[in-house]
């Protein structure tokens, strides 16, 4: 591993409670052995029904139950209400990345994770969606600060996953693990535009399911 020596990181107002809302394995598990490197007691909320097909979202789930499992994390399974998702989505099928179909994606999964946490006693959520240097660090967090503002005594941590050699050390950990690597970011219309962008450089489409990290992969 690229760093081993952690810093102790403390939830907002010393708490040690934290439900993490994951969007799939390889963003997890960096954040996960963060945490328990901490001695941050969290649960995994699952809750991604943006993730289209069926097969992808089961794929990137079934990777995060397996390494929950092997960890001993709890796990959450929330529901697969992608009829909401889409409901939501209307009118901004052709937005791009970073839009405002995701501001909505990010608010919908963010909404869920925080009626959980203050149904169950948490009083922090954070989430791994950060980590990825594909996404807009403020966007994801001014979706957070926005889910947990109704509710009095749970915080959002926008702590900056990737920092300290966190983004590094999410790969190194997918390679170990051999996670599920997906290769968009997970709506129908994320994987219509990386296939169309695929098309435009001459690279093959996406094939659900075929490629996993290797410990011997380059870079
Ligand atoms: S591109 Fe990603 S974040 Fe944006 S709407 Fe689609 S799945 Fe959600």
């Amino acid at each position: 591993m690229s760093d081993l020596k952690r810093p102790v990181l403390t939830p907002p107002n010393g708490e040690k409670k934290v439900l993490l809302h994951s969007c799939c394995a390889p963003c997890s598990g960096e954040v996960m052995e963060a945490m328990t490197a901490s001695g941050i007691d969290y649960t995994i909320f699952f809750y991604n029904p943006n993730i289209h097909p069926e097969k992808e979202y089961l794929l990137r789930k079934d990777e995060n139950i397996r390494f929950a499992e092997k960890e001993g994390v709890p796990f959450v399974d929330a529901d697969y209400d992608k009829d909401n998702w889409f409901a939501r989505a209307k009118g901004m099928e052709w937005a791009p990345e970073r839009g405002i179909r995701c501001t909505m994606c990010f608010d919908m999964r963010f909404e869920r994770t925080a009626l959980y946490a203050h149904e169950h006693g948490f009083p922090v959520m954070t989430s791994s969606l950060g980590i990825s240097r594909w996404k807009d660090m403020n966007q994801i967090n001014g979706c957070g600060a926005r889910a947990v503002a109704p509710y009095a005594g749970l915080d959002y941590w926008d702590f900056n996953w990737r920092k300290g050699g966190g983004a590094n050390r999410m790969i190194e950990i997918s390679k170990r693990e051999e996670f599920y690597q997906q290769e968009y970011c997970g709506c129908v219309y994320s994987l219509r535009d990386t296939n169309r962008h695929r098309r435009e450089v001459g690279r093959p489409q996406i094939e659900i399911g075929k490629l996993y990290y290797r410990p011997d992969d380059a870079s």
